[in-house]
This record gives structure tokens, C-alpha cells and sequence, in this order.
């Protein structure tokens, strides 16, 4: 097995940024390229080489990690002409860590393949608290031996590496975790809101459901009401954390997935709209767990 030396890092933004300073920290010399100059800033700031192309970061490196925004953005970078994929070496270890839809992950790991190269894909979760102490969870698909090869470079960026299986099953389960994430924050914020109208305190449904059978993160970690738990962004006027926005692309992505497949996820669909009434409301970018005032009627 080829041990990898040094990476091509294409995508430096909030998620990028940390996590090349983390790959720079190991020792690993980067080749990085963003279309964003500040971002490219950024990367050279931090000891990054900086390149003029998707292609030319991909050349003369044994690994290639991509940190983008959707499934169009990997698709641009990845194929055609001018594409990681056409630059790289036989045997370059390609990463995308972007949240993307499992189809879009599907087709480029096909193209790798044919092309001779290993590739997983690995997105994320943590976020930039998480990117910036190393401490992400990263979710893999593909092969045990792109796996493997990957591994040491993840843990360098991540606390906790799970191979998932074959190539889109990192994106299926980031996709399902997620819609679990926004179906069960809805129901511990209607759930809170009901309490509140009982004159149940907010402090004794927490200290009962925690032990009960309603346990679950959203309530145990990220409790949508103020005081609970102290480190939730209901503590801080629900600055995110992990925004509306993003909740609803995970959402989104998940809705598309069930449809492609033909399976019927009612409470997904729902939680689906519901993100998207409270992102159109003027709260994009507030904190998920913000949706508990919309469900109050505020
Ligand atoms: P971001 O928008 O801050 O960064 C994306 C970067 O990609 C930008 O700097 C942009 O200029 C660059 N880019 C876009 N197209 C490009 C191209 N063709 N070539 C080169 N660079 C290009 O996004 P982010 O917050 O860093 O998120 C990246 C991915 O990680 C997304 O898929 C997101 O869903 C996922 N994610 C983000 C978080 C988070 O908390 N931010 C958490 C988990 C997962």
C-alpha cells in the first residue's frame, strides 16, 4: 500500500481552512486551490503551496482532498478535461468530504475507478468547531483498501472514522443521521413548547426525558430551550452552531435520495418543510434549534 506524502486540498472555506491547517500540523505539504483569493489567502497564510487549477493541485501528489459546497461543485472539479481525475496519477487516493447527493458520489467513484485511482467518499460531521480541534466524524464509503489508505490522513482531521461500506454509503449515512437530527429537534421542541402550555418547567421535563425514554442528542446536547444545557445555542439567542440552512440542505438531499429509491419517509418530507417555512421566515442562518420559536408561534 502506497503511503501518501502529500495532498492536493481543492475547496478552502469555513470547513477547508482547519482542516488543511490540521494536514500542514502532521506534516503533510499541501497543494491547494479555492477560486475564492481570500480563501487561497487563507490556505498560503497557513504554509499551503497555492496552484492555479483544480488540475494542477491534483498533479505530482498521492492523495487529493476536496471540501465543496453541493454535488455540482464535485462534479466540476472531478470530471471532464480539465478535472481532478484526467490530472491525477495512477494510484492517487482522491477524498471528497463535501455533503453531497449519493448519486453525484456514485458517478465520480465510478469514474476513479476506471480511471485506476482509489477514491471514498468521507463527508462530515462536527463542523468548524469539530474541523478546528481535529475532531470530526467522518462517515466512508468505498472500498477497504481506498479505506485503508485513507485512514491515516482522516485521523489527522477527525476523532472518530467509521467505513460504512462501498462507494455513497459515507453520503447515505450522513444523509440518514441527519434527517434523524432535524425530525427528532421538531419533535423535542413540540414537546417543550406543550410542557410550557401544561406549566410543566422546562428544567423537569429536561432532568425526566433525559432518563426517560424521549433521550435523544437534540434534547441531551443541543436542548432548544435556554438553560438545560448550558453549551446549546438556546443559551446564545440561537447563533449557530449548525444553521437552518445547512439543516435544510441535509433535509433536502435525504427527500431526493427517498425519491430516487422509491421509499416513502413521511416524517422526513415534513421536517423538510418545516426547515424550509423557518428558513424563508428570515432565519437562514440562525441556529437549527431555533425552530422551537417558530413551533411557539413567535
Ligand atoms: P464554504 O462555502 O465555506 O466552502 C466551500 C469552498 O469551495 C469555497 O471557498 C468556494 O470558493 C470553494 N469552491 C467552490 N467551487 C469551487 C471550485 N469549482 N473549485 C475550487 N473551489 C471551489 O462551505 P463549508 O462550510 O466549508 O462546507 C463545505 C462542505 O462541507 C459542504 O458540502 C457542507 O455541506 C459540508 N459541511 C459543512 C459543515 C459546516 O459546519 N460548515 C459541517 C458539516 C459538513
Amino acid at each position: 500500500m502506497m503511503t501518501i506524502k502529500n495532498v492536493g486540498f481543492i475547496g478552502i472555506g469555513n470547513m477547508g481552512k482547519p482542516m488543511v491547517r490540521n494536514l500542514l500540523n502532521a506534516g503533510y505539504p499541501i497543494k491547494a486551490f479555492d477560486l475564492d483569493g481570500s480563501a487561497m489567502d487563507a490556505a498560503v497564510e497557513a504554509g499551503a503551496e497555492a496552484t492555479s487549477s483544480a488540475k494542477d493541485a491534483a498533479m505530482d501528489v498521492d492523495a487529493v482532498v476536496t471540501m465543496l459546497p453541493s454535488g455540482k461543485h464535485v462534479r466540476d472539479v472531478y470530471l471532464g478535461e480539465r478535472g481532478v481525475i484526467a490530472a491525477a496519477a495512477e494510484n492517487t487516493l482522491l477524498i471528497d468530504s463535501s455533503t453531497i447527493d449519493v448519486e453525484t458520489a456514485r458517478d465520480v467513484s465510478e469514474a476513479a475507478t476506471s480511471a485506476r485511482l482509489d477514491m471514498v467518499d468521507a463527508p462530515v460531521s462536527g463542523g468548524v468547531a469539530g474541523a478546528e480541534i481535529a475532531a470530526l466524524t467522518f462517515m466512508v464509503g468505498g472500498s477497504e483498501g481506498a479505506f485503508e489508505r485513507a485512514n491515516p490522513l482522516l485521523k489527522t482531521m477527525g476523532k472518530t472514522i467509521i467505513h460504512a461500506g462501498g462507494a455513497g454509503t459515507g453520503q447515505a449515512a450522513k444523509i440518514c443521521n441527519n434527517m434523524i437530527l432535524g425530525l427528532s429537534m421538531i419533535g423535542i421542541s413540540e414537546a417543550f413548547i406543550l410542557a410550557e402550555r401544561l406549566n410543566l418547567d422546562a428544567q423537569k421535563l429536561f432532568d425526566i426525558a433525559s432518563k426517560a425514554s424521549g433521550q435523544c442528542w437534540a434534547l441531551t446536547t443541543y436542548c432548544p430551550v435556554p438553560g438545560p444545557v448550558p453549551t446549546s445555542p438556546a443559551n446564545r439567542d440561537y447563533q449557530p452552531g449548525f444553521t437552518a440552512e445547512m439543516m435544510l440542505k441535509d433535509l433536502r438531499l435525504s427527500q431526493e435520495a427517498s425519491q430516487k429509491v422509491g421509499v416513502a419517509t413521511p416524517l422526513g418530507a415534513a421536517a423538510t418543510a418545516i426547515y424550509t417555512l423557518y428558513a424563508n421566515s428570515g432565519h437562514a442562518k440562525t441556529d437549527f434549534s431555533g425552530i422551537i420559536n417558530m413551533i411557539r408561534g413567535e
